[in-house]
């Protein structure tokens, strides 16, 4: 018997393995992207993510394929009694994979589940940051991105996100940036680049930036960036994500450093999504 079940466990061992290869990965995310798109799925994109119709036909190509891996891969899980909806769901995913836009071949590898709760939601529990977690603190909590397993957001929130995509806030980006900055283990403002040659200039133009932002934030001198990046380096990676998503021009004119590197990283230029996100 022992033997029937070390042997068990053996052949799981190999078949997980197998299907964790990339090749298979890869092969089974086109097969879920060549699947037809529902309309209903494209109704939502077009009614919640304005920018939506200003990529170019290829970029909304490529990113109707990244929302179908996404909602085939991860577990959302409504909580404080929300039930999830497919509006909630697809909503999500359109713009988490926004960040996703040019092929990076991942999506968002430590995730599984995303938890909804309806609105700001309160959590008693005291978040060690020795454990690499991101703790939320403003306002009540909007959301929050842990380096395993779960990712928490108010969808009252992305709601009114939705209705302003030129603000400069978006708790969805906000939270997705975080994992993209944690898919190397640690938060801290520095995500996975392409190259090993690029960490240098990352460091020195976020640092820069960043130390600027502090300066000028308790100086009251009007910024692109919102103060909360002043927290600490992993949530100014993550709002200057949000800055350069929903208002590029102004943080090019202002940041251009900053946005080439931005840009650079995500392999996009949002300023050519013209006139949604003019200023
Ligand atoms: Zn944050």
């Amino acid at each position: 018997m022992v033997e029937i079940i070390a042997v068990l466990i053996i052949i799981g061992v190999i078949v997980i393995g197998i299907l964790a290869s990339p090749i298979l990965v890869k092969q089974r995310r086109n097969a879920i992207k060549s699947r037809p798109f529902p309309p209903i799925w494209t109704a939502i994109i077009e009614n919640h993510l304005p920018i939506y119709l200003q990529l170019s036909p290829d970029e909304r190509r490529r990113l109707l394929g990244h929302i179908q891996v996404f909602l085939a891969e991860k577990q959302f899980i409504g909580c404080a009694g929300l039930q999830v909806t497919l509006e909630m769901k697809v909503t999500i995913a359109a713009m988490a994979c926004l960040l996703l836009l040019n092929e990076r071949g991942k999506y968002f590898p430590k995730l599984r589940s995303i938890l909804i709760y309806p609105t700001t939601y309160f959590v008693s529990q005291t978040v060690a940051k020795g454990n690499y977690v991101v703790e939320e603190r403003r306002d009540a909590r909007l959301g929050e991105s842990w380096t395993q397993d779960q990712l928490i957001l108010s969808w009252e929130q992305i709601k009114k996100d939705t209705n302003n995509w030129q603000d400069g806030h978006n708790v969805v980006v906000h939270e997705f940036a975080h994992q993209l900055d944690q898919e190397d283990g640690t938060a801290n403002g520095v995500p996975i680049l392409p190259l090993h040659a690029d960490y240098p200039v990352w460091a020195q133009v976020m640092t820069t930036e960043y130390e600027k932002l502090c300066h000028d934030i308790p100086r009251k001198i009007k910024t692109v960036m919102d103060g909360y990046g002043t927290t600490n380096p992993a949530e100014f990676f993550a709002v200057a994500t949000e800055t350069f998503y929903e208002k590029p021009r102004q943080l090019q004119q202002h940041h251009p450093e900053l946005y080439q590197q931005l840009q650079r990283y995500y392999q996009l230029d949002p300023i050519h999504w013209n006139d949604l996100t003019s200023d």
